[in-house]
């Protein structure tokens, strides 16, 4: 890109809005043009625009226009697009070798990461650590773990949850459209209890967890029998369910009501973990230590790694040449991770995610103080959501979200929309972005409220 302050402040995009052409802009639309003849129909993505350039918090398109980024490419580029220590990392391990499959000739690389997702992770007991490419290769390997260390076959999840578009995954995600509408018959023995999810429990926010967790305590018990049940895989805070934060208790509950009986407890950390929400991994609001971990999303910026922790014992109980996958670990990806590691320990971006969650929530109470279609604001860090409503009621606001994402296109902010019902915004900034971006993308947002 040759466009007029390149590279400012040292990343390769100027960190300023600017649109030089309408949106989508002329190279945009003949890319466009081309995907159409080129892609299936059934892939589809948000935004009118193609990438050029990223940094900081801005992605620049092929017309030139700087657009500010409050996705993260889907909570991945945590640490920023193209973020100097995984750069470095990254591309001196591409000139060393890029490729020697890990169950063939294993590398160094990949041992770090594990010993520092151990070191990481919730809980001071001995762990393990496996590497894989995706979020729903991840979960999935998760319940292999689980049932070859429980000799049980059945996996329970919730309500609203998001774990994948893998057969299985697929199986255990909630939602019908888009992610299962005519892909089944789905993966057996997997079971759904009610998400404690404090605004739309139908007797209130202050009964939700305990209720809920009587809900569990009835599928496990009554139903399905608590020595047929291998896990309880849990998001701790729900992503593309709508950033439910499950209420106050109820995933220590979960913990409590799976030790009593055997069962183990998965975190899926894939969109929450990683510094998202201020902490490196969202179970610990809650306090709660799972015996298996899954990160993936912001594990490496951008490169495709995903990872299984868990306590010894239960990743030893898989047999050898049980669990792997040619790419898993690729050593590109891990040099890209333990160079995530850097950048949240050198910025302080724990802290970064939390100040950047205060001045999100406080700004976005000021430019939607004038409206009514606020259900909730809420989430952890740089993790938040607004779920909108129809004004004076609970009923989703199913197409407002879409609406004011395609507003703020329109005018050079890229945000997503999530929930079970379409119906919340998302707010998942690069921690690399800066609070004046950040308070003009709340300005734009102001204005497609105002459209309403
Ligand atoms: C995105 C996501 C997944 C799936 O990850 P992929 O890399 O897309 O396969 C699983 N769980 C959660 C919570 C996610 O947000």
């Amino acid at each position: 890109m040759s466009a007029s302050g390149f590279p400012a402040e040292g990343f390769a995009a100027p960190q300023r809005r600017r649109l030089v052409t309408e949106i989508p802009g002329p190279r945009s639309r003949e890319l466009a043009a081309r995907r159409a003849a080129a892609l299936p129909a059934g892939l589809t993505s948000s935004a009118g625009i193609y990438a050029a350039a990223a940094g900081g918090g801005v992605i620049v398109d092929v017309d030139g226009n700087c657009m500010i980024d409050l996705g993260s490419g889907i909570a991945v580029t945590t640490v920023g697009n193209s973020a100097p220590h995984v750069v470095a990392r990254a591309a001196d391990q591409l000139e060393a070798f890029t490729h020697t499959c890990f169950l063939a000739t294993p590398y160094e690389l990949y041992i770090e990461v594990a010993e520092t997702l151990n070191r990481l992770t919730p809980g001071d007991h001995e762990k393990r650590t496996a590497l894989f490419n995706t979020g729903s290769e991840a979960v999935e390997n998760a319940v292999k773990y689980a049932r070859a260390a429980t000799c049980r076959p059945a996996v329970i999840v919730f309500d609203h949850a998001f774990h994948g578009r893998s057969l299985l995954t697929m199986t255990m995600t909630a939602k019908d459209r888009p992610y299962k509408h005519g892909f089944g018959p789905f993966a057996p023995e997997v079971y759904r209890a009610p998400m404690a999810y404090p605004y739309r429990w139908p007797s209130g926010p202050d009964n939700c967890a305990a209720e809920a967790l009587g809900r569990l305590a009835d599928l496990i018990d009554v139903q399905l029998g608590a020595d047929a049940i291998a896990c309880v895989v849990v998001e701790p805070i729900q992503g593309e369910g709508g950033f439910i934060v499950p209420a106050d208790g109820f995933l220590r509950g979960v913990e409590q009501l799976c030790r009593d009986r055997g069962i183990l407890l998965v975190a899926d950390e894939v969109q929450a973990g990683i510094a998202r929400t201020g902490r490196w991994f969202a179970s610990e609001h809650e306090g709660i230590v799972p015996d298996l971990v899954v990160t993936a999303k912001g594990l490496a910026g951008g490169l495709p790694l995903a990872a299984v922790t868990g306590r010894a014992d239960v990743m030893d109980a898989a047999h050898p040449g049980g669990i792997g996958g040619t790419y898993s670990g690729n050593p590109v990806a891990c040099a890209a991770a333990l160079g995530v590691f850097d950048e949240i320990t050198s910025n302080n971006l724990l802290e970064r995610a939390r100040d950047i969650g205060d001045l999100l929530t406080r700004e976005l109470r000021e430019i939607t103080a004038g409206t009514d279609v606020i259900g909730q604001i809420r989430g952890r860090g740089a993790m938040i959501a607004a779920e909108l409503v129809l004004p004076g009621t609970t009923e989703p606001h199913r197409d407002a979200p879409a609406r004011i994402a395609r507003h703020c296109q329109d005018n050079g902010v890229l945000v997503l929309t999530a929930g079970t019902f379409g119906n919340v915004l998302r707010f998942l900034p690069p921690l690399s972005i800066s609070d004046e971006l950040l308070r003009d993308a709340l300005g734009v947002l102001a204005g497609a409220f105002a459209t309403l």
